[in-house]
């Protein structure tokens, strides 16, 4: 028998979960999430910290609208975040990149500050403070650490009290039109607004569905766990980034956890860790601190997955009635969801742009799909 919904959506990540639990006050929601569990992939993958050192100005406007909905959850939600500083560093090649990341980080943050060598060290003591490592730091006191979990189970919690369903192991293998949908295990679905939240697939289902892709991109990014010095208590370090894209660090449960920031291209998959990466991250962690990664503890990769223009999509195909594009959430996914859950619940509707994003400085066309090829020339 097929179930009926007012929204199906393909994807239990983020994206798929935030956007579902509003719009099921408005009609019966379907989550179809592949795996036997939400947050498989990206979404259980991420390190999850919200800062303004990523992405350009829609993003950074999306992020800064989120913090409120972290620090402040709605009624049925466990604490989401908690504060934790974030400090930028650099080399003398990277300076300038500093400076106007500090310059960003200001224009959407008060506790932000430049910082000496020892002012640096009072947050993290194993910076490598020296001519060919760093050389210049600033502090943004409020960054938040994000707790997934609870994200992505508060947003499941949401959509199932409002009636709606989250249905794990449904991996969709067909997409018939406005829109009928059949899983592996031959269940199908049926409803007039299907909402693509597939995360690395969703150029792949939107072929499934007879709609043209946007050519997104998932790039892989790695991350290594490794023990600090026995003497270095790592608990209240910061996430420590440098002010371009070439490696960070932060604590976890007592450890490090540390990326070279690697941008490899990769198919939508179950992405594992490359041997070369990981051994980047262990380098560039020695280069910026005066530790050593002697034993990799634990490792794991995901995809980020990008728009051509790096900003995240939500709107409805134009070239397929009732099909809604929630995409290209790249590095950001987490610290912009529940902006992109809101803009994605007032397209969907056909309600107007909400004014409390247009208050951010974020239009309609910088995130719809008609900014893109195959639509646009950009
Ligand atoms: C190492 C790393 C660090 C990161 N750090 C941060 C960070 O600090 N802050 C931040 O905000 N973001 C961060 N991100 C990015 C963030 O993880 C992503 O932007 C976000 O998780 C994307 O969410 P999503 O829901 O689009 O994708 P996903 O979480 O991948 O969800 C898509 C889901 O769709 C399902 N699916 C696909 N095809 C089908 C199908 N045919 N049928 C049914 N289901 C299907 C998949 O199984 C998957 O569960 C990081 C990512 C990585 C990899």
């Amino acid at each position: 028998m097929t179930k009926t919904a007012d929204f199906l959506i393909i994807g239990g990540g983020i994206a798929g979960l935030s956007a579902g639990a509003r719009l099921a006050r408005h009609g019966k929601v379907v989550l179809l999430e592949a795996e036997d569990a939400v947050g498989y992939h990206s979404s259980g993958r991420s390190v999850t910290f919200s800062h303004f050192g990523i992405g350009g100005g829609t993003v950074r406007a999306l992020t800064a609208y989120s913090r409120a909905f972290f620090q402040d959850p709605p009624d049925g939600f466990d604490t989401l975040a908690a504060v934790r500083p974030a400090l930028f560093i650099a080399d003398q090649a990277m300076l300038s990149a500093l400076d106007e990341l500090e310059r960003i980080t200001r224009a959407h943050a008060e506790a932000v500050e430049r910082l000496d060598e020892a002012g640096a060290a009072h947050y993290c003591p194993a910076l490598r403070w020296a001519p060919d490592a760093v050389v210049a730091a600033f502090v943004h006191r409020e960054g938040l650490k994000l707790d997934p979990h609870a994200l992505l189970q508060g947003f499941a919690r949401a959509i199932r009290a409002s009636g709606g369903e989250v249905v794990n192991g449904a991996r969709v293998v067909s997409i018939g039109p406005r829109w009928r949908v059949r899983t592996a295990s031959g269940d199908t679905y049926e409803a007039p607004i299907l909402v693509n939240a597939a995360g690395a697939w969703a150029d792949r289902v939107a072929e499934m569905a007879g709609v043209r892709p946007l050519g997104l991109t998932p790039l892989r990014r790695t991350i290594i766990v490794f023990d600090p010095p026995a003497e270095m208590d790592v608990h209240e370090w910061p996430f420590v980034k440098t002010a371009v894209d070439y490696m960070y660090m932060m604590p976890d449960s007592g450890r490090l956890l540390a990326s070279p920031v690697d941008e490899n291209p990769d198919d939508p998959c179950d992405a594992q860790p490359d041997e070369l990466d990981m051994a980047v991250a262990a380098h560039r962690v020695s280069e910026f601190t005066t530790m050593e990664v002697r034993r990799i503890t634990h490792r794991w990769a995901g995809l980020r997955t990008f728009a051509a223009d790096r900003v995240p999509v939500a709107g409805y195909a134009p070239d397929a009635e009732g099909f809604f594009w929630l995409a290209g959430q790249g590095g950001y996914g987490l610290q912009t969801a529940p902006a992109m859950a809101e803009i994605a619940e007032a397209l969907v509707l056909g309600a107007p742009w909400p004014e409390t994003i247009t208050a951010t400085g974020v239009t309609p066309e910088q995130i719809r799909p008609e900014r893109l090829p195959p639509f646009s020339t950009m």
